[in-house]
């Protein structure tokens, strides 16, 4: 039997308003609801019940893990910067890896993932191709100084990620692996009751070329998907475009009059053409930190990513910068550029012989600016974002375009870890070879958020039963008196006894307190017990998913109870009867 949660005594504080800082409702409803509170920017409290949410997501994620032969460790979160060092990414982090000195002034940091602690702890024990392969697991707090911590425990400072590593003498081992982990994520996201996608990605700070991104959909989500009907599905990030950009009709260079002219809606207004005709630059400078100015179709955006990739790194100008370069923003154009700034244009504009764009003088523009003739383009590359009804790579029909929150990745890491920490193993010739890798991250808390995303109406959360902090809250409407209350006792002892987990809001609380509070947190299952029920010889039971409302017969209700006692999960059972999913 399980404890009844009292609600006379849980800590579990509301709030009536929701906090102005919250934006998306996660957030607002899991502060409101009282499952956490902010302790500073991007740092989180968890209460009561937002930890026994977490623990059942990390008892799925566990029985996900252990199921496909992962053995779980423990990391320390603190790290010495040696091994940082030794990996590269000491420098190549960047500001989001917290640092630090110890007493002694040896440089440490907060693990952000843990790929080089990990590689150290195996690379002196796991000698032979006789111990591989070996998956290995932590759920632990990880620590990224985020640029901009938002959207509570979506992007947090510090937050719960489970992260596995596999080693291996082979690709082919490798490849296994990945795809049990990638059959566990799916598994994963169904048990905690996401709606889910798998998309393909980029493999960012981690590194390695196969990657997946499992995101839960969601309109409040930082990512922006595309799939299409024959299944292939990408991070908009990585997602080639596809944009059709239109010639316009001069074909002569001529510099035009544009007098207030500085965006593209604008000077296709005034040449009275669409903006797919037209050029639009953007500065920047690249990885080595050369000026750039980049073109794409008038009516697309620039995918910044994309840019990283073609030119070793991207970053956009500031207005100053812009500036001291001698080019007019609003006007900025291929011909008659200063020496030195490279030319990077959006491979569709191939296609374009003759280009609309900036003269590099305010107030003017160029129409039939001819490559090749009037300037040269040095790098041609993928550029834009990609956009709702462009083609599918795979087979070319319509991509749709949706918004996700990342969940998990997995990753096919190869040796880039092993050949730089020199983690070798034996092979059957007695020969050294470094291990194939692969890492594998959950972000639990961010989980939490992204069910909270998918499972909210205007009274509150409705939790799935899988993971919610009880299954089903009892609610005597009186307390004290010697009906009502010994009768909703007695029914959340019976419940409990049952294996269920069971709320019982004994306050001495006005009904509606009570039942916008149940709805508020979100209980699975609510079952009422008043005066006038008892004495007709019901309940009244309301299922928070779909908040239908029926009575249930002490008959009906007897009948349940015996059924789920013979039941091998009693409250599997319940919720079965119930029209729930467990
Ligand atoms: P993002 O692109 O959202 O910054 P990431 O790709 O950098 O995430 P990974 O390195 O793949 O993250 O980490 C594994 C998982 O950890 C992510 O899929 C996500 O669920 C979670 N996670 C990453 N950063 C945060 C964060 N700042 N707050 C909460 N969860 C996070
Ligand atoms: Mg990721």
């Amino acid at each position: 039997m399980t404890a009844i949660i009292r609600m006379s005594e849980l800590y579990a504080p509301t709030l009536k308003e929701t906090p102005s800082d919250a934006a998306i409702p996660s957030h607002q409803l899991l502060l409101r609801a009282g499952f956490m509170r902010k302790s500073a920017t991007g740092l989180y409290s968890y209460l009561p019940l937002g930890w026994r949410v977490i623990h059942k997501i990390e008892k799925i994620c566990r029985e996900e893990m252990d199921g496909i032969g992962s053995q779980e460790i423990m990391l320390p979160i603190l790290q010495p910067a040696d091994l940082w060092h030794e990996s590269g990414r000491w420098d190549d982090y960047g500001p989001e890896l917290m640092r630090m000195e110890d007493r002694h002034g040896v440089g440490m940091c907060l693990g952000p993932t843990h790929e080089e602690i990990i590689t150290d702890l195996v690379r002196n024990e796991l000698k032979s191709y006789k111990q591989l392969p070996l998956t290995l697991y932590q759920i632990q707090a990880k620590f990224r100084d985020e640029r901009r911590p938002r959207f509570g425990l979506m992007r947090s400072r510090e937050f719960i990620m489970k992260d596995a590593y596999s080693f291996h003498t082979d690709a082919e081992s490798l490849h296994k692996t990945y795809q049990d982990m990638y059959d566990a994520y799916g598994r994963y996201c169904e048990r905690v009751g996401l709606e889910y996608r798998p998309v393909a990605a980029d493999s960012g700070q981690i590194g390695g070329s196969v990657t997946v991104e499992f995101h839960a959909l969601a309109e409040s989500g930082e990512a922006e998907l595309v799939s299409c009907k024959c299944g292939w599905a990408a991070n908009s990030e990585i997602a080639p475009a596809t944009p059709a950009p239109i010639a316009y009709e001069a074909t002569e260079l001529k510099k035009v009059a544009t007098p207030g002219v500085h965006t593209i809606a604008e000077l296709a207004e005034f040449l009275g053409c669409p903006e797919a005709a037209t050029a639009k630059a953007m500065v920047g400078k690249t990885g080595e930190g050369k000026p750039v100015i980049l073109f794409i179709p008038g009516d697309y955006d620039l995918n910044e990513l994309k840019a990283e990739r073609a030119f070793g790194g991207f970053e956009l100008l500031e207005d100053e910068e812009i500036e001291k370069l001698g080019l007019p923003k609003g006007s900025i154009g291929p011909v008659g550029l200063p020496e030195g700034v490279l030319v990077g244009a959006d491979e569709s504009l191939r296609n374009i012989a003759h280009w609309v764009v900036g003269a590099n003088e305010d107030g003017f523009h160029y129409v039939g600016a001819g490559v090749g003739r009037d300037f040269d383009v040095d790098v041609w590359a993928d550029l834009c974002t990609v956009k709702e009804g462009n083609a599918c790579p795979e087979c070319g029909a319509p991509l749709t375009v949706t918004r996700g929150i990342e969940v998990g990745q997995v990753f096919e890491l190869g040796t880039k870890y092993s050949e730089v920490l020199k983690a070798t193993y034996l092979d059957e010739d007695g020969k050294e070879h470094p291990y194939e890798m692969g890492c594998y991250g959950i972000g639990i808390s961010r989980t939490m958020a992204a069910i909270v995303e998918q499972c909210n109406d205007e009274y509150g959360i409705y939790w799935p039963v899988s993971v919610a902090p009880a299954h089903v809250c009892v609610l005597p409407l009186t307390v004290g008196d010697d009906l009502v209350q010994p009768a909703a006792e007695k029914l959340a002892g019976e419940l409990a006894e049952l294996g269920l987990e069971v709320v019982i809001d004994d306050r001495d609380e006005r009904p509606g307190v009570k039942f916008a509070e149940a709805d508020l947190m979100g209980w699975p299952l609510q079952i009422v017990v008043g005066k006038r029920g008892l004495e007709a010889g019901e309940y009244e039971i309301k299922v928070r998913r779909t908040n239908e409302k029926r009575t249930m017969s002490f008959d009906e209700y007897n009948e349940w109870h015996a059924h789920a006692k013979r039941h091998p999960n009693a409250a599997d059972s319940f919720f079965e009867q119930a029209g729930l999913k467990a």
